[in-house]
């Protein structure tokens, strides 16, 4: 059977070369084609060709990878994501699924320069939120933040948070299966999500959509696809698990005197509060100092300074 190539996790090497069919090597397409078959599948409005246009989507964050790509595609629908896929696997094209472009390891831009983009941000819609069964049903593109305003108006919470929620995209933090400032309580996006919506390399749909929470049933694939930053197959949707929104929070700075200090701090604070305690983080005096010359706080928030911690 062919299979396309996804692209593999950076420090993972290059991506995977390109498995030819039974016929033999593939063709390769010119970029003027990729970009004019592409058109043909979803409109040549979803296609970004001309390289001027593809910054958005090649910057990364930490501007460490510089490669070009063929073209960028934006499929409007799960459908519009299984032709791209199929036709990709036709061809022998790379594909690589980006979400809000904020991984931080460069997994969501080309390795070569040749490979398309396929930028889910257009499949953004939340399907469904059911507060008594505690599941939302979301679509990859969804920003994490209007999750969290989905899931609040219904009086709950989706409780993955961190910095990068305003752009972060449901199908790319499941890719990678992100933690966030509240794992110590919730776990991982891993342990957040249900199941799974996927195209797989050849084209097809895996349906494993699922809010049954007692499913003991055959290998748990959704466990696979969270956390393989799309090299098994490209995230259209999830359904993930909510939970009810605490009445109120308390947040506290304790000064210490370095990591074994804070270990038996956290030891005694989850014996206290068991899964009342949400957060635990150490910020180190440098991360703080930072904040304050940069005037990011106003004020330093702790009682004054410990040795090397806070
Ligand atoms: C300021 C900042 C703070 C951060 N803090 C944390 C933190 O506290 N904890 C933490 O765990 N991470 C953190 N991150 C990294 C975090 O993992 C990413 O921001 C986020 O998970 C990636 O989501 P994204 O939509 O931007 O995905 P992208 O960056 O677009 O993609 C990430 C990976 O997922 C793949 N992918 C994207 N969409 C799909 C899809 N639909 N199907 C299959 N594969 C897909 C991509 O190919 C790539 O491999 C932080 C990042 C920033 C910039």
């Amino acid at each position: 059977m062919p299979v396309v190539a996804w692209a593999a996790p950076a420090g993972q090497g290059r991506p995977l070369a390109y498995w030819p069919p039974e016929s033999g090597f593939f063709m390769p397409l010119s970029a003027a084609d990729i970009i004019a078959q592409l058109a043909t599948l979803v409109g040549p409005a979803a296609v970004i060709g001309a390289p001027e246009q593809m910054g958005n989507y090649l910057n990364e964050p930490r501007k460490r990878f510089h490669k070009g790509a063929a073209a960028i595609v934006l499929p409007a629908s799960v459908s519009e994501v299984q032709a791209i896929v199929r036709w990709a696997n036709e061809h022998g094209v790379g594909l690589i699924p980006q979400g809000g472009n904020t991984g931080l390891v460069g997994a969501q831009v080309p390795l070569r320069g040749d490979e398309v983009i396929i930028s889910l941000t257009r499949l953004d819609t939340i399907r469904s939120v059911d507060p008594a069964a505690g599941t939302m049903t979301a679509e990859a593109g969804v920003i994490l933040e209007n999750a969290h305003k989905a899931a609040e108006a219904q009086g709950t919470i989706f409780p993955l948070w961190l910095a990068s929620q305003g752009s972060a995209r449901i199908g790319g933090l499941l890719s990678s299966n992100a933690g966030g400032v509240n794992v110590l309580t919730y776990g991982n996006a891993r342990e957040l999500t249900m199941g799974v919506e996927a195209v797989l390399a050849d084209g097809r749909l895996y349906q494993g959509l699922n809010s049954l929470k007692k499913d003991n049933t055959g290998y748990d694939l959704k466990d696979l696809l969270v956390g393989a930053e799309g090299t098994l197959g490209i995230i259209t949707a999830a359904t993930l698990k909510l939970f009810p929104k605490p009445e109120d929070y308390e947040t506290c700075l304790v000064n210490i005197v370095g990591p074994e200090a804070a270990l038996t701090l956290f030891q005694l604070l989850r014996e206290r509060l068991g899964g009342r305690l949400n957060a635990f983080e150490i910020v180190p005096a440098l991360g703080l100092d930072m904040q304050l010359r940069h005037a990011m706080l106003d004020r330093d928030p702790t009682a004054g300074p410990s040795p090397g911690m806070r």
